[in-house]
């Protein structure tokens, strides 16, 4: 794969909270089908940054292009539609249903009538499950009820329900956390699989995670970037030290 084409252009984003500035001048890009990790102190920004993303919080100054759009423009479930998927902390599967329901259901995105979901599939909507699951290998428990799966394996499942809908752009806030070692390094093998299509973008704070699965990592502070580079710069790097670490 070939990585040249920028997916999100954002330029001078400011963020005001009540007259605290949680971004302040902020630019940062993305390169179509890069998988970009974010890190920073707490209260960095970086999770409004994401937030910016998806829509959920406007901007106070700046401009957020997702390909040739302006994302400032648009309402949080306009820019899903667009083709950005958020995944938040708190899950979002149904339980009592199975895995493959959840997915099904995330596909046609509407509720009701979920006895028949599974009869009413079609061919093509059969073989795009089953891609998804076998993506994030759950194959093995499609007919499981969710609520049955592991903490890690809902994770999977909830990344799953978003990928199903085919986002190019997938936007996770430390999809790790709570995991057994285990789920941990299939998490990130995950995220590489998952970037050979799209283009990912994490949050994370942990930084062994970081260290073992990240290429190009983007640290804020302050609202703003401080520095961006290569797993291997940004560690040698005395600022990102100095501030990110405390030393
Ligand atoms: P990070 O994800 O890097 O820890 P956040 O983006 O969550 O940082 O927060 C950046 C700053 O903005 C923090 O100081 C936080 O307290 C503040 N902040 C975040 N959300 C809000 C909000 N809704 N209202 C007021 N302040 C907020």
């Amino acid at each position: 794969k070939t990585i040249s084409e920028p997916i999100v252009l954002v330029e001078q984003l400011e963020v005001d909270f009540d007259g605290f500035k949680a971004i302040r001048g902020l630019d940062f890009s993305l390169e179509a089908g890069e998988l970009r990790f974010l890190i920073g102190p707490n209260g960095a920004g970086k999770t409004t940054l994401l937030d910016v993303l998806c829509g959920k919080v406007k901007p106070s100054g700046g401009r957020v292009l997702f390909r040739q759009t302006d994302l400032t423009r648009h309402q949080e479930h306009q820019i899903a539609q667009l083709g950005i998927g958020r995944k938040f902390q708190a899950p979002s599967i149904f339980m009592t249903l199975t895995v493959q329901e959840n997915l099904l259901l995330s596909m046609r995105q509407k509720r009701g009538l979920l006895s028949t979901l599974v009869a009413k599939t079609t061919p093509e909507q059969r073989s795009r499950l089953h891609y998804y699951l076998e993506m994030i290998a759950l194959t093995d428990k499609a007919k499981e009820k969710a609520g049955a799966l592991s903490h890690g394996e809902k994770q999977w499942l909830e990344i799953g329900m978003l990928l199903i809908q085919e986002p190019e752009l997938l936007l996770l806030d430390e999809p790790a956390a709570g995991m057994t070692d285990s789920e941990t390094e299939k998490t990130g093998e995950l995220l590489h699989r998952i970037s050979d299509q799209k283009t990912v973008v994490v949050v994370e704070h942990d930084m062994e995670f970081v260290r073992q699965f990240a290429k190009t990592v983007t640290v804020m502070h302050e609202g703003t970037v401080l520095r961006e580079g290569t797993m291997q710069d940004i560690q040698n790097d005395d600022k990102v030290a100095e501030v990110y670490l405390g030393r």
